[in-house]
């Protein structure tokens, strides 16, 4: 038996997940919540979110640019290799200039997952 609260909406349910061949989830306010429980207690995901450094090329050079690139997954990664995939991001250099969607990784290391630039930089006009 698992406890944990879902935090898929701010009503914060405290959901009991029984596993097993008969997989049970009490306390979900909704649908959701049930389905939730039982994907944290079979198998958990993370987004993960980070910067990476920003290479400023020379014809950007004079503008006041960030020196981080925002980043995010498109998709949870298992929750034991986040913190794997936050430390290769802190290692990884995106070339100015980048748009908001712009994929860095395509499919990390088979799980299917991306991660994308969330803020254009610089800012589109
Ligand atoms: S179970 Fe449903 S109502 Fe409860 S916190 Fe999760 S999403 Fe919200």
């Amino acid at each position: 038996m698992t406890e944990m609260v879902c935090i898929l909406c701010p009503r914060g349910c405290r959901l009991t997940v029984s596993e097993g061949p008969e997989w049970a989830v009490r306390g979900n306010g909704c649908p959701r919540g049930a389905v939730y429980g039982r994907s944290e207690a079979e198998s958990p995901v993370r987004v993960v979110t980070a910067t990476c450094r920003a290479r400023i090329p020379e014809d950007l050079a004079g503008m006041d640019l960030p020196r981080r690139v925002p980043l995010k997954t498109s998709a949870g990664v298992p929750k034991a290799r986040a913190p794997e995939l936050a430390r290769q991001l802190l290692c990884l250099e995106a070339e100015l200039p980048v748009r908001e969607g712009d994929v860095l990784i395509e499919d990390w290391d088979a799980t299917g997952v991306s991660v994308v630039v969330t803020r254009s930089i610089p800012p589109l006009s």
